[in-house]
């Protein structure tokens, strides 16, 4: 159904002088285009104001001005600081009424609870001329939806476990009256290539683009996302629906052995499917890592079925005493070495019993670096059936960021590994 609301103009705005400060992290507009993508809608404006009111009002009367949609989110409530109500009741030139239902309400909620109503709870029982009230069963402050001159605005109560049930059963499905748009959606995932290598490999690609598809690439550090977005619009529906898995399909093809995964799945389930698949069970022992590895293995439902065991071997002593690994080794090459990584991999695998092992050795700073091993040095190691496999690495970025990339380095050898086994014991 095409209609003349779908190419307009929808925003957010959050109200709340606390979001602006270091404190409080406005999450509302994370969940509401989320939802909002469910109807293949997007917001083109997100803004946090104050509470005061002429900055509010400042902010509704713009979004008035260049939106079919405003989704306001806070200050409802029933103290001073709450004002959206009368900030939107002066912008639109609207009268605010009292509603005695509402108050009703509002006393049966604290009486149930043993509790007086306080006299500032009034507040919340005037609602604006006009608009529709949403129940909120999780709180105090209704919600309310006005609809006026071909335009839409919905307050939303401030509070995410509030916001979030009103939004999916009482503000989504009206919306979806205005005119859903199916939008299919792939996020393909990449590790081993950086942004620019990606997107020179799959330039082809980009010549022959179906039109209406976006295609965006988000990077960080080991991790590339292409995500591919399509709105089906014609009468023809799976015209549009080929020419997009064709797209999908040649950016795979292009990429090769750099995805691991076409449907937007994280490498540590990728890799546990594959282990599970397969039968094979793993074992970790990290050091630079500090139990990451371990963290990202297990945080899959299931995991046990194919993780045996991980450890945090940090010092040269814990390598000794739980790895094996030969203190003549660690005093001769360093901790931080290809030997001591092989080793660490080699003494877990045997120690646990698994059939993978994989370790990290490195430095993952700020500190500690030296011209010889630099900061971002990592040693990553991987045991396997018949042998052992070591990838040195320079990462960069914060001490987060290089633990992490460990981790992806090591889950990565081990989806490769994994695959060159699957396909040798086919051939
Ligand atoms: P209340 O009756 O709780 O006062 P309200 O609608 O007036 O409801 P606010 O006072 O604006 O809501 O917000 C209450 C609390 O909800 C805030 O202190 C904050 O913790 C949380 N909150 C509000 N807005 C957001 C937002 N956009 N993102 C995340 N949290 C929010
Ligand atoms: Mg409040």
């Amino acid at each position: 159904m095409k209609n003349r609301f779908q190419a307009k103009t929808v925003e957010f705005i959050a109200v709340g002088s606390e979001l602006l400060t270091p404190y409080f992290l406005e999450t509302n507009s994370l969940f509401i285009s989320e939802k909002l993508q469910e109807l293949g809608w997007q917001l083109s404006y997100k803004t946090v104001v104050s509470d005061q009111l002429e900055e509010l009002k400042q902010v509704l009367r713009i979004a008035w001005k260049r939106s079919w949609l405003i989704l306001v989110s806070g200050g409802l409530g029933p103290t001073d600081d709450d004002r959206t109500r009368q900030a939107v009741a002066e912008v639109l030139r609207v009268r605010l009424v009292f509603n005695r239902k509402i108050l009703d309400n509002i006393r049966q909620r604290f009486e149930s609870r043993g509790l007086k109503m306080t006299p500032s709870n009034r507040r919340q029982a005037y609602v604006i001329e006009g608009a529709e009230v949403l129940e909120n069963p999780n709180g105090t402050a209704p919600g309310l939806w006005l609809q006026k001159r071909n335009r839409v605005m919905v307050l939303l109560p401030g509070p995410p476990s509030e916001l979030k049930p009103m939004v999916e059963n009482l503000v989504l499905p009206r919306l979806r009256k205005f005119g859903e748009v199916r939008v299919l959606r792939s996020v393909i995932r990449i590790t081993g290539a950086g942004e620019s290598m990606v997107e020179d490999l799959i330039k082809p690609v980009y010549r022959h683009l179906p039109s209406g598809l976006r295609l965006i690439t988000l990077a960080s550090p080991a991790d590339v996302q292409i995500r591919l977005e399509m709105p089906v619009r014609s009468v023809r529906p799976e015209v549009e629906e080929k020419a997009f898995h064709r797209v999908k399909t040649r950016i795979v093809s292009l990429l090769g052995q750099l995805v691991y995964s076409a449907e937007g799945q994280p490498l540590e389930q990728v890799v546990g499917e594959q282990l599970r698949a397969s039968g094979w069970t793993l074992a970790c022992a990290e050091s630079c890592s500090g139990g990451l590895l371990a963290n990202r293995i297990t945080s899959i439902p299931g995991s046990s079925d194919y993780f045996l065991e991980g450890v945090v071997t940090y010092s040269n002593r814990s390598k000794t005493l739980e790895l094996g690994v030969p203190e003549e080794l660690i005093a001769d090459k360093g901790a931080v070495s290809e030997e001591v990584a092989r080793a660490m991999a080699e003494g877990m695998r045997k120690k646990s019993g698994a059939d993978f092992a994989l370790s990290t050795t490195g430095i993952a700073g700020p500190g500690g670096g030296s011209q010889a091993k630099p900061v971002g040095l990592v040693y990553v190691a991987l045991a396997f059936p018949g042998g052992s496999i070591v990838s040195r690495n320079l990462f960069r970025g914060s001490r987060e960021q290089v633990k992490f990339q460990a981790t992806q380095k090591a889950l990565d050898m081990l989806r490769l590994k994994l695959l060159e086994m699957k396909k040798e014991a086919c051939s």
